[in-house]
């Protein structure tokens, strides 16, 4: 079984991915060069990252008390992903890029989330760098984000902290001028840093000649307090290693010590620490304090961090979606060989016969079609939002505002759903395996512990719900969820006369009006105490009927294609989608709409 027909599929027979070679940015680019680039990231995963999966999984990160030691496969693979050119595929011709749209990037790195999640951290690296493009000065682009597109340096993103994770309000690092001249620094205004990050990703190894952590910290005001809220945050390149102007490391350490690496359920192939910053284990000109320079104005860091978030989240989505393929996949494989039990005929099971295999029982398919309902309809998904990147940064400027207002309502489902289904998909993919599943002998607990990091970083869960809720669905006017719902109309429109599909669509109508009543009714009081207790059935009742909506545009492609069994398959993924899934959102708009207080009224005492 192979993702690559799905993603083309996705791309040329729905999307219509080769339509952007009409815009001027995207010219040189045709059908052609989308499977070049398709076919390089299939092949430098198939080669250099699944073969690696378990070994990553294995032989976790561990410090020797100077260095950060990694397997041999993990330098490789990240090696071969910076000489690939993908970390600056979509730059600029003048920065070494290849102007390729996002869409396809998006669908390219799906091959290597697929093959091992955790053996590359270029996420991290091309968001760190492409924030630098937009809010870095010129100096700032060309010493530290030009050497993270080509690989010499790597980057992380510094928010939490021990005490701060959700609410990054409550930060506590603390940046304080860095003597009389600090503002003349050509890399940027220079501060000294003090304070611990918690939890960041890649912060420490010997991958890359340098790291560049992108940290949030908060200057204190004229009284030395730090000010109360995220007003006072701002944001600073920290390197590991200083350097000069010319982006060449100085031979001076910056302030910057491992505090400890922290040891995960999954994801082990990046390591994750504990950073201490400024304690004076590596003073820079005899003083204790991490040097950072300034990106952007002062107490604007985190509306330049925040800048980046749609394609970090999307970028979250699509890895739990591959996490989900990964073990649809292999409980596929499993199912096809596993010979088990035998059919009940009308006089009950006939011993004599052999066993059949388990696929061929009802329940197994139910298991597998799930799996690819859940998992295909959220790659459709990640890659319509994907579009949606590529339409906002190059369609007219009403193209590009809808996009982005879409963008705004979609993102927190791009980024959530995934994380809880395709997460429900590998609990399938190990029962699927009986007792097999639940053993190291087999790939599929992996893939679990691997995603269920998911539903926790970039915004927990119930972060991303209160977002949707609280504020994307009614920020200008409740413009973002018209939009929406206009789009979600007008695949009904087309649904509605396909006698095949009618029913759905009216389905799918049905579903959109309680999406739109439950918004109501949970906001009718105005109190968002009332309407914020449920935001997580809400997202789930959202999510259901954004990817129900996903998967009747995409069975609208499927049924103009000639008959196969891929076809099948997907008209048969939209079906179940639509059986066994949408009809769940009456039970979760249920307490949205009547604002049930079961949970949020319940005192400490009674649980
Ligand atoms: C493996 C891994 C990698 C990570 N990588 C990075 C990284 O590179 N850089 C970085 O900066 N951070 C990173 N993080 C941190 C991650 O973003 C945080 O863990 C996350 O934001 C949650 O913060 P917390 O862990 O402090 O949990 P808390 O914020 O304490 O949350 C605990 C629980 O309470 C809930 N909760 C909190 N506040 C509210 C509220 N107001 N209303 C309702 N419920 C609430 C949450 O939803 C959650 O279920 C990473 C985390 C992990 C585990």
């Amino acid at each position: 079984m192979s993702l690559r027909p799905t993603v083309d599929f996705l791309l040329y027979d729905w999307l219509d991915a080769p339509s952007l070679s009409e815009r001027e940015r995207f010219a040189d680019h045709s059908r052609e060069t989308f499977d070049a680039v398709l076919d390089t990231c299939e092949r430098i995963a198939r080669e250099k990252y699944a073969p690696f999966n378990r070994v990553v999984d294995t032989q976790e990160p561990h410090f020797d008390g100077e260095k950060v030691i990694l397997p041999q496969c993990t330098h490789d693979a990240n090696r071969a992903y910076a000489e690939s050119g993908m970390l600056s595929a979509a730059q600029d011709y003048d920065e070494g890029g290849m102007q390729l749209p996002y869409t396809i990037e998006a669908a390219a790195n799906g091959f290597f989330g697929l093959a091992s999640v955790s053996i590359g951290s270029s996420l991290l690296t091309k968001g760190n760098a492409n924030l630098l493009l937009v809010h870095g000065t010129e100096m700032q682009k060309a010493v530290f984000a030009r050497n993270e597109f080509n690989g010499r340096f790597s980057g992380t993103m510094c928010l939490s902290e021990p005490q701060a994770g959700s609410s990054l309000s409550d930060i506590t690092t603390r940046a304080v001028p860095d003597g009389a001249g600090f503002e003349a620094d050509p890399l940027g205004p220079r501060y000294r840093l003090k304070g611990n990050k918690m939890w960041i990703s890649a912060g420490e190894h010997e991958l890359t000649e340098n790291i560049v952590h992108l940290v949030l910290a908060k200057i204190p005001g004229p009284d030395g307090k730090l000010i109360p809220g995220t007003r006072g945050i701002s944001l600073f390149i920290v390197p590991k290693k200083m350097v000069d102007t010319q982006g060449q490391l100085t031979g001076v350490r910056n302030d910057v010590a491992l505090a400890g690496l922290n040891h995960k359920l999954g994801w082990r192939g990046t390591t994750n620490t504990l950073l201490n910053f400024g304690e004076g284990k590596f003073p820079v000109n005899g003083e204790a304090g991490a040097v950072g320079y300034l990106v952007g104005r002062p107490h604007e860091g985190l509306r330049c961090m925040f800048h980046m978030m749609n394609e970090a989240r999307i970028g979250v989505g699509t890895a739990a979606v591959m996490l989900g393929l990964a073990g649809y996949y292999a409980s596929l494989d499993y199912a096809k060989n596993r010979p088990q039990g035998r059919p009940m005929g009308p006089a009950g099971k006939d011993v004599a016969q052999p066993p059949v295999r388990i696929i061929e029982h009802a329940d197994v398919k139910r298991m597998l079609l799930a799996q690819k309902s859940y998992c295909e309809g959220a790659l459709a998904l990640e890659l319509y939002c994907a579009r949606l990147v590529d339409e906002q940064h190059t369609g007219s400027e009403a193209d590009a505002d809808e996009a982005r207002l879409l963008l705004e309502v979609l993102t927190p489902i791009a980024k959530s759903w995934p994380s809880e289904w395709c997460l429900e998909a590998n609990s399938l993919a190990i029962q699927v395996h009986g007792g097999y599943g639940y053993t190291r002998d087999f790939p599929v607990e992996q893939y679990w512990r691997d995603n269920r990091l998911n539903m926790i970083h970039e915004g927990t869960h119930g972060i991303q719900a209160m977002d949707l809720l609280g504020r994307k669905v009614l920020m200008e006017g409740g413009k973002g969820l018209t939009l929406l719902a206009g789009r979600i109309n007008g695949t009904i429109q087309r649904a509605i006369h396909v006698p095949e599909f009618a029913a759905h669509a009216n389905a799918l109508g049905q579903a959109l009006a309680q999406v739109g009543a439950a918004t109501k009714a949970a906001w009718s009081t105005g109190e968002p105490t009332d309407a914020l207790a449920n935001a997580v059935p809400y997202l789930q009742a959202f999510g259901h009927t954004v990817l129900a909506w996903v998967w009747l545009d995409v069975a609208l492609a499927a049924h103009a294609a000639p008959a196969s069994s891929a076809r099948t398959g997907r008209l048969a993924a939209m079906r179940f989608f639509f059986h066994y899934e949408l009809p769940k959102i009456g039970a979760w708009l249920q307490v949205v709409s009547s604002r049930d207080q079961t949970c949020a009224a319940l005192p400490e005492e009674a649980f």
